[in-house]
C-alpha cells in the first residue's frame, strides 16, 4: 500500500486558515512578536525562519478601506514639492540599477503606481509594462504617460507567460494577501533566465528589532507578511529562483524608517513627520492640531537626521538594514 504524502503548498494556501502556517517554511505555530499600534492586530514571528506577518489578515475586498486617498496623493501629488523631487530622482536611480543588470526587452513593475520608474526604464530602451491596484495611479501612468497598466490582480492578469526579462516588486510583495502565489506567478511570466527584483522591508533589521510596534516600515495591516532575507530567499529557492545578489542599503527608504521610528518612540503622533512631508492636501489641519509636536519635530531633525543617517550606513555594513532588495535569477 502506498502513503500518500501531502507536500506542504504555500501558494494554494488559504492566507486566513487557522492556525496560522508559516508560508515559508510550513511551521505552524509561530509565537506573538508584539501587538500592533492598530487596535486588533498582532505582529506574529515564525520561530523556525524568522518570517513576520500580520494577524488576523484584512480580507482582500476589505483592504482598500487601509488606502485612504491621501495613501496616493490628491492628484497623485504624494509629498511635497521637495520630496516629490527626490522621489523622482530615486525612482530613476531604480530604473538605473535595473538597467545595469537586465537586458532590454518587456519588464513588468507590479504595483507600479503612478509609473515613475516605468517612465524612466522606457526612456532607457525597455518595453514598460504595469500592473497596479488603484485605478487612480494606474489612470496617471496611462494617460499622462501612455504607460500600458493593467489595473486589477495580478494573480490573473492578462500578461503573456515566459515573456519578461524582469518582474519588479519594488516595496509591493508586502502587500500580497498571498505572496508565495505572487512569486509563483512571477516565474510563469518571466522568460528563463530573467530577473526577479525584490525590495522589501527587513523584519530582522536593527530597526525592526529596536522599535517594534513603532518601526515605520511595519504599516499594518497593509503589511500582511514581513520579510527577512533568509526567508524570502528560501521562497525563492524553493521556486527555482537562484538568488544573485542581496543589498541592505537603501538611501530611498532605511534613513527614513530610523528617523520615523525615532520620533515614534519620543512620543509624537504616529508618522507625523510622514504625514508633514505630504501634499499640502493631506498635510492641512496637522500644525492646527498638532502646534507643539510640529515645532519639536521641526527643532529635533537635526540631531535625529544625523543619528539616523550614521545607523543607516552601520546598519548597511552589518546586513542587517531597514530595508533590503533582493535579485534572483529563473532557472
Ligand atoms: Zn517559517
Amino acid at each position: 500500500m502506498t502513503e500518500t504524502v501531502t507536500r506542504f503548498s504555500p501558494e494554494k494556501q488559504d492566507p486566513a486558515a487557522r492556525p496560522p502556517r508559516c508560508h515559508c517554511c510550513g511551521r505552524d505555530a509561530p509565537t506573538a512578536a508584539f501587538p500592533s499600534s492598530r487596535p486588533g492586530f498582532q505582529v506574529l514571528r515564525c520561530p523556525e525562519c524568522g518570517l513576520g506577518r500580520t494577524w488576523p489578515p484584512v480580507a482582500p475586498g476589505e483592504i482598500g478601506a487601509w488606502y485612504p486617498e491621501s495613501y496616493y496623493g490628491r492628484e497623485n501629488v504624494r509629498f511635497n514639492a521637495l520630496f516629490e523631487a527626490m522621489t523622482r530622482i530615486f525612482r530613476r536611480r531604480r530604473a538605473r540599477v535595473l538597467h545595469g543588470r537586465v537586458p532590454r526587452g518587456p519588464v513588468l513593475d507590479v504595483g507600479c503606481g503612478r509609473g515613475v520608474m516605468l517612465d524612466h526604464l522606457r526612456a532607457l530602451g525597455y518595453e514598460a509594462h504595469g500592473i497596479e491596484l488603484s485605478e487612480t495611479a494606474a489612470r496617471h501612468a496611462r494617460l499622462r504617460l501612455g504607460l500600458p497598466v493593467e489595473t486589477g490582480d495580478f494573480l490573473s492578469s492578462p500578461h503573456e507567460k515566459d515573456r519578461f526579462h524582469a518582474v519588479i516588486f519594488w516595496h509591493t510583495l508586502e502587500h500580497f494577501p498571498n505572496p508565495v502565489e505572487a512569486v509563483a506567478r512571477a516565474r510563469e511570466l518571466l522568460r528563463p533566465g530573467g530577473l526577479l527584483a525584490v525590495a522589501v522591508p527587513d523584519f530582522d533589521s536593527f530597526q525592526a528589532r529596536l522599535f517594534g510596534r513603532r518601526w515605520f516600515h511595519l504599516d499594518v495591516p497593509r503589511h500582511y507578511f514581513h520579510f527577512t532575507p533568509r526567508a524570502l530567499e528560501a521562497i525563492l529557492s524553493r521556486h527555482a529562483f537562484r538568488v544573485v545578489r542581496t543589498d541592505h542599503f537603501s538611501f530611498e527608504q532605511n534613513p527614513f524608517g530610523w528617523l520615523q521610528s525615532l520620533y515614534n518612540c519620543l512620543g509624537f503622533p504616529e508618522n507625523l513627520l510622514y504625514d508633514l512631508l505630504k501634499a499640502e492636501g493631506a498635510r492641512k489641519g496637522l500644525a492646527r492640531e498638532h502646534p507643539l509636536a510640529v515645532l519639536a519635530t521641526a527643532l529635533l531633525l537635526p540631531p535625529l537626521l544625523a543619528a539616523a543617517l550614521g545607523m543607516t550606513v552601520v546598519e548597511a555594513a552589518l546586513r542587517r538594514g531597514g530595508t533590503f532588495e533582493i535579485y534572483a535569477i529563473k532557472e
